[in-house]
């Protein structure tokens, strides 16, 4: 994960390291190669000069120049910041205050959303909850299916209608069935598709109105990069999101989704997944992310 990223950053403070007493070009110039290694990253650019501009500021001050270990101090400032980027404290999944809590994953084809909808479901049932699978994404018979296979791995149950082609209803009618089976988590499974459109919205939004969930969890592939966030940002404006669940970050990401996504959007990432299997799911943590990337 972020692995060309990782050691180019390591390079620079290697190098800053060896230098002793540090000048404010010393700094300046290692900012530089920061600020390329994240571009190269593929994080938005304007998230990169922001984070530059942050970081040059508190460095250059004569309490980090004059001090015994000014490279520690310049790559602690830089952690800092990053931490920030990613999201700043840890942000946990919202559980309704009534005890019946709803999550409705929505993101595009492809994204991992039905794999996640599994996963989560897997998770919050190790957590002692009763969740319900909801199968919304009736455009395909094979997801319908699909979801009904890793509700059976991870041991819930699910609620599906082969023959309704009324995605409103069905999400309806899936939160009646969980409340008249004790369950006290639906997670709703939406449609996706190859690429944002009108009609896509339109059905998200009637369904979060009809449902209102407790939380939109957005499903966000790492390795798309950039889309990723305009795809985030997107949905934010169109539909509103309360928080991202960042897949696919045990490949060769280059990181710029992960680092971009919460300055685009102000929504936090929740979740990462981390694999195929169905305990792939970690909560994310931004401050063990940056340690992750900073080695
Ligand atoms: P959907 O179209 O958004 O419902 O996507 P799927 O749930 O069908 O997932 C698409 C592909 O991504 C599948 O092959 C999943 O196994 C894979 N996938 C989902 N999440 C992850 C992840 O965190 N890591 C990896 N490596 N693959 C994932």
């Amino acid at each position: 994960m972020f692995s060309s990223l990782s050691e180019k950053l390591q390079d620079v403070f290697k190098r800053l390291r060896g230098k002793g007493k540090l000048t404010e070009k010393d700094i300046k110039d290692a900012m530089k190669e920061v600020k390329l290694a994240l571009l190269e990253a593929d994080v938005n650019y304007k998230v990169v000069k922001d984070f530059i501009n942050t970081v040059t500021q508190k460095a250059v001050g004569e309490e980090v120049l004059e001090s015994l270990t000014p490279a520690q101090q310049v790559i602690k400032i830089v952690y800092d910041e990053m931490v920030r980027l990613l999201g700043g404290s840890d942000t946990k999944l919202t559980f309704s205050p009534s005890g019946f809590s709803i999550y409705m994953m929505v993101g595009l084809q492809g994204s991992g959303k039905t794999t996640t909808a599994g996963k989560l479901a897997g998770l919050l049932k190790k957590q002692g909850k009763n969740p319900l699978l909801v199968a919304c994404d009736i455009y395909r018979p094979a997801a319908i299916k699909q979801l009904e296979v890793v509700a059976q791995k991870v041991g819930v149950k699910c609620f599906a209608d082969y023959n309704s082609k009324d995605a409103v209803k069905i999400a309806k009618e899936g939160i009646e069935f969980a409340k008249a089976s004790r369950c006290d988590v639906a997670i709703v499974d939406t449609a996706g598709r190859l690429h944002i459109n009108q009609e896509l919205m339109d059905e998200l939004v009637s369904i979060k109105n009809a449902i209102k969930p407790t939380e939109i969890l957005l499903v966000l592939d790492a390795m798309t990069g950039q889309d990723a966030v305009n795809v985030a940002t997107a949905f934010n404006e169109q539909l509103g999101i309360d928080g991202i669940i960042m897949t696919k970050l045990d490949g060769d990401t280059r990181g710029g989704a992960a680092l971009s996504v919460k300055a685009i959007t102000g929504k936090p990432i929740k979740f990462a997944g981390v694999g195929e299997k169905m305990e792939d799911l970690e909560a994310f943590h931004p401050d063990r992310m940056a340690s992750r990337i900073l080695g």
